[in-house]
């Protein structure tokens, strides 16, 4: 039987109470899927400030390492927001990222048919179902080049570099590629080659690349013109790849898209299977203990890990159609809708594990 290895970072406010719900339904499908998974519990965040004094203890840093995948909850709270830039929870997932080398950041941006009306998008527009994933360069560019101050003609100026190399390109391009390959088979890769440089280097990395995966279909967009066309026919697209800086915008735009907070699951991921999935909601704390928080985001999450890290594809499938079928009938309160039943996060987990099949 295969055996994966999961370090399980619960983190603050509805942490834990959403990552409960996310290790119930993978132990279901690890039963109807003929797959086990050892879990490694570890502190993150505002709780391990509290137990050890950092934010991120050097014993989670090793367990993640050796680990084949995280699963992590939420960081942060008021209870620590007086504490300065280093020793805040919200340092320790900005450290542990950078720790596993986490260089691709997956955001699905995903309108399951029965959510359609919480969508600020008009239905005719988003058609039957949506389905994106922005691929977004996390740890290159702009945000991590050369920066500074001068003057220019006796007044204060400030720059910031763009700067790609072809590694660092080929690597994403990569990831894209074979995401991709799982999914619809159709790349989009956004740059801004009519004006950059490094978008030219981008985008000629990207088409070498392509040679090796003549099964996917790949094209190439301006950054302003993704921004439009996001609003505009979001069906358009099925994976989109692009740099650093395009991609933070770009992911939030398309993360609005579905409209709901509570459902959006994201994850990051290093060279070879390594991956750190989690939701894109923060820790809730006006809503942590009080049973209400979604989990859906944090089940979704589990079922990329099940895709992208173990390629356990039809588990995954088996999870998303399951929240799909979920919310046909039923919601938590964030996304309560007349007519449905209202459900406590407990109760949603117990409803998509008992959906499995
Ligand atoms: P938030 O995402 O925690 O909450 C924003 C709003 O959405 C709140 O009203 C909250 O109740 C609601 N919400 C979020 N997730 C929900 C869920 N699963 N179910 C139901 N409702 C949900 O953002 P915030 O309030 O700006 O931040 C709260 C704390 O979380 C802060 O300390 C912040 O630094 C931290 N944070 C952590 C992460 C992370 O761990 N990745 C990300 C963002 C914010």
């Amino acid at each position: 039987m295969k055996n994966y290895n999961v370090t399980v970072l619960k983190g603050d406010g509805i942490g834990p109470e959403i990552v409960n719900e996310a290790i119930k339904v993978l132990d279901r499908v690890c039963e109807l899927y003929g797959f086990k998974i050892n879990y490694n519990y570890q502190l993150i965040g505002g709780s391990a400030i509290d137990e050890t004094g950092v934010p991120l203890p050097q014993a989670t840093v090793d367990a993640c390492k050796a680990s084949d995948a995280v699963l992590l909850g939420a960081v942060g709270g008021p209870k620590w927001d007086k504490l300065s830039g280093n020793v805040r929870p919200e340092a320790g997932l900005l450290a542990i990222r950078s720790a596993l080398g986490l260089f691709a950041n997956l955001r699905p941006a995903q309108i399951f048919a029965p959510l359609k009306s919480a969508s600020p998008i008009k239905d005719s527009i988003i058609g039957d179902e949506l389905d994106l994933l922005v691929v977004r360069e996390l740890i290159g560019g702009i945000y991590f080049g050369e920066r500074g101050r001068k003057e220019v003609n006796g007044a204060p100026a400030a720059y910031d570099t763009e700067m790609y190399s072809v590694p660092e390109v080929e690597r994403i391009a990569r990831v894209a590629f074979d995401a991709a390959r799982k999914r619809k088979g159709k790349l989009m890769s956004v740059d801004k080659a009519n004006v950059l440089e490094s978008s030219r280097l981008w985008r000629e990395t990207v088409i070498r690349i392509s040679e090796e995966y003549p099964d996917v279909e790949l094209s190439h967009m301006y950054v302003d013109n993704c921004a439009m066309q996001l609003v505009r026919n979001p069906g358009q697209f099925d994976v989109i790849v692009t740099s650093n800086i395009f991609g933070d915008i770009l992911s939030d735009e398309a993360s609005m898209i579905s409209g709901s907070i509570g459902m959006l699951a994201s994850a990051s991921l290093a060279e070879g299977s390594m991956g750190l999935y989690e939701p894109i909601h923060g820790s809730a704390p006006d809503i942590a203990g009080m049973g209400i928080a979604n989990p859906l985001a944090t089940i979704l999450s589990t079922a990329m890990m099940l895709r992208y890290s173990f390629s356990e594809n039809d588990a995954a499938q088996a999870i998303e159609n399951a929240v799909n079928e979920a919310l046909a009938t039923a919601r938590t309160p964030d996304i309560y809708e007349e007519g449905k039943e209202k459900l406590s996060t407990q109760q949603m987990g117990d409803l998509v594990v008992s959906l499995l099949k």
